[in-house]
């Protein structure tokens, strides 16, 4: 366990706006204007750091929650991007070229999977998928045109937990860069610490909380967000998925109770995981001592947090998943959704939904089965009830008696 606590550093981040606005005013503007021509062509030629030229490049409300986010994170710089997915592809975009290859780990979301498996290729870039626990493997995978190793710290839907030490000393044995993607463990993991270069977050999930928007950070060195924002060559200012300034105001506001909203997450989820698991369900939970990677992520946490809300049941067969996600609903445990990090249980079977890029060999290989029900667990304050509900959901489909 560590004792780094991000949601002090947050704390700590007070923002003065204009008029002492607590709230700073929300930038309205897509262009600034400057006193002098000759500023304009200094921060062209990437000599002027400081003043907003664009609302694409850079704008104040995104660059109040973007340090926000190197705060929690504890990196030099972030920026932030309109999705998880645009933080993605500007970072791998950024990094590789036609000819380069990609080491990833196979149990990541479906959309990423997607990108890397069916998009990279029609730009040269080769992604080799690998068990991302099996370091041997790895090793033997990596050739100079190896530029990153990229994973996911607690997977999706797997809950696997990333060797994320391990893959540092790997990747810096290599200079290659370590990417990870955190968006199911903020907070109560930081990457950076245990060796990460790139953070990255799909703000989209728990960091907003509320599913009402998306969006997406980068959080690494000073020196990699100056790339990706570089007027000339970066993949966040060419490829252009910039974020709103009204939902990055939002997402901000939001952030600072995040640490709060983990750790009743953490808190729900472990109780549910624990109640399931005595009902003789299987749960894969990595707060459960019975999880693969429990003692690997207590060794990587920083303490007081929790595990996170993301528990996934096995109803063994698909027919079992889908007829138990109706009646839950109908119950009122949450709703049949994806996406995740919502005050209220959101609940999908990733075999069919998020997952479902992942062609059916490798997803039986990985152990991604039909029956699996993945659960975001919500902020109930009676989560003793919702217990009883998905017990009586449980029983109704004949998976307890
Ligand atoms: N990374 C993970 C782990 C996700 O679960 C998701 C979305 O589900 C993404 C990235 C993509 O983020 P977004 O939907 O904000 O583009």
């Amino acid at each position: 366990m560590h004792h780094f606590d991000p949601s002090t550093e947050i704390q700590d981040y007070l923002v003065f706006g204009e008029y002492g606005d607590v709230n700073p005013s929300i930038t309205d503007s897509s262009t600034y204007t400057f006193l002098n021509p000759k500023t304009m062509e200094e921060l062209f030629a990437g000599e002027k750091e400081g003043c907003f030229l664009y609302s694409r490049h850079w704008n104040p409300t995104n660059k109040y929650l973007a340090d926000a986010l190197a705060k929690l994170e504890d990196t030099e710089a972030a920026i932030v991007t309109a999705s998880g997915m645009g933080a993605i592809s500007a970072t791998i975009l950024q990094i590789c070229q036609s000819g380069d290859e990609i080491i990833s780990s196979r149990t990541i979301y479906g959309g990423t999977y997607a990108l890397f498996k069916n998009f990279l290729p029609k730009f040269g870039i080769k992604v080799n998928f690998v068990n991302i626990s099996d370091f041997n493997s790895i090793e033997e995978i990596i050739s100079d045109k190896t530029k990153i190793i990229y994973t996911e710290s607690i997977s999706n839907p797997l809950l696997e937990i990333a060797d994320i030490p391990n893959l540092a000393k790997i990747s810096s044995k290599y200079n290659l860069k370590l990417v990870v993607d955190n968006t199911f463990s903020p907070i109560f993991l930081t990457p950076k610490h245990l060796g990460a270069d790139i953070i990255i977050h799909s703000l989209t999930k728990f960091i907003n909380g509320t599913s009402d928007c998306v969006a997406g950070c980068v959080c690494s060195s000073k020196e990699f967000i100056n790339q990706l924002t570089d007027i000339n060559n970066g993949a966040s200012m060419l490829l252009g998925p910039v974020l709103d300034s009204y939902r990055a105001a939002s997402i901000l506001k939001n952030l600072h109770s995040l640490h709060i909203r983990m750790k009743k997450h953490g808190e729900n989820a472990q109780f549910l995981a624990e109640k399931l698991t005595e009902l003789g369900i299987k749960v894969f939970y990595p707060g459960l001592k019975t999880h693969k990677g429990h003692q690997l992520l207590n060794e990587m946490i920083n303490e007081g947090f929790g595990y996170g809300g993301m528990m996934v049941i096995d109803a063994q067969t698909k027919d079992k998943a889908d007829e138990l996600m109706m009646i839950m609903q109908q119950e009122k445990v949450g709703y049949l959704a994806v996406s995740l990090g919502y005050f209220k249980t959101l609940f999908s079977a990733p075999g069919h939904s998020t997952s479902s890029e992942i062609p059916e060999e490798e997803r039986i290989q990985m152990g991604l089965t039909d029956g699996l029900v993945r659960f975001s667990i919500g902020l109930d304050n009676n989560i003793e009830k919702t217990f009883e509900r998905i017990k009586k959901c449980l029983f109704t489909v004949g998976l307890i008696k």
